[in-house]
């Protein structure tokens, strides 16, 4: 744990060492992002949808074994680490690595396409991590009902946005007001927050359509859920803000598409991702 006022995470690899740290402020934070509070509304997402869908988040409402706000604070726990973890496993993949830290959201630094592909391996390895998470849960609840499956999908995938555009937006104080970052492909350590946002909702939708093909969850679902929760949980938490806004605003979506397409083509040709795909048997 490192002692810092700014909401980080870490990865280092300082000769043999692999080391994975927080900032004391992360874990003040996630617990004060993600608290009762903030997250009261988020069920009132499946209204105006499919009857079905509505009902299920209701249920997950009133199951006493379950909090979306406990839910929420551990998908964006899952992902940090997962993320982290996967810078670990590509220094150790990379030959020319010896000592290295990774460092997220500082992205004032130089741009390198390299860096980018490995932040956008990292939150796909990541995004997953959240989405076993979620599964795990799901069988937890012991209830056959694959629609309350999709009900705890939608606000893992919101807790990353919802997080993305706290840090980007320099707005994990609630006090701080909101910096908007233009949206930018080549520049800066690591890819704008929105082209992180889409790697992570698209990458989640071809999950969910290989492992769990009878969701039938659609890129668009997912876009219009996790924003419908994020709205949600922004209502609580910046009442007088709309960060979503300058999300709508700036998204360019082809921009965003052109780019990802870019780092999936240059990560899957980086020796150190390449080795650990085929290391697990991934396809790609
Ligand atoms: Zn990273």
């Amino acid at each position: 744990m490192k002692n810092s006022y700014t909401f980080n995470a870490f990865a280092n690899k300082i000769r043999d060492y692999n080391l994975i740290s927080v900032t004391n402020c992360y874990v003040v934070q996630t617990c004060e992002i993600f608290n009762k509070d903030h997250c009261k509304y988020i069920f009132l997402a499946g209204i105006n949808g499919k009857k079905s869908l509505s009902k299920a988040f209701a249920a997950l409402e009133e199951n006493s074994n379950f909090t979306f706000s406990n839910f929420m604070r551990n998908c964006l726990i899952e992902f940090t680490f997962g993320h982290e973890f996967q810078h670990i496993l590509q220094l150790n993949s990379d030959s020319c690595s010896s000592s290295y830290a990774f460092g997220e959201n500082n992205c004032d630094s130089e741009y390198s396409i390299k860096k980018h592909a490995w932040e956008f391996d990292a939150d796909r390895f990541g995004a997953f991590e959240v989405l076993k998470y979620s599964f795990n849960v799901y069988r937890g609840l012991k209830v056959d009902n694959t629609e309350l499956l999709k009900c705890l999908i939608y606000p893992e995938v919101a807790s990353l946005v919802i997080t993305r555009l706290l840090f980007y937006l320099n707005i994990v104080e609630k006090t701080n007001i909101i910096k908007i970052q233009e949206l930018y492909t080549n520049k800066f350590s690591h890819p704008h927050p929105f082209v992180r946002i889409i790697n992570i909702i698209d990458f989640t939708v071809n999950c969910c359509q290989d492992d769990f093909a009878a969701l039938s969850i659609t890129f668009q679902d997912m876009l219009n859920y996790t924003l419908k929760i994020s709205k949600l949980f922004f209502k609580s938490y910046i009442p007088e803000q709309n960060p979503l806004e300058s999300f709508f605003e700036m998204l360019d979506v082809n921009v965003v598409n052109h780019y990802n397409h870019e780092l999936y083509e240059f990560a899957i040709n980086d020796n150190a991702i390449r080795s650990l795909l085929l290391r697990r048997n991934i396809n790609f």
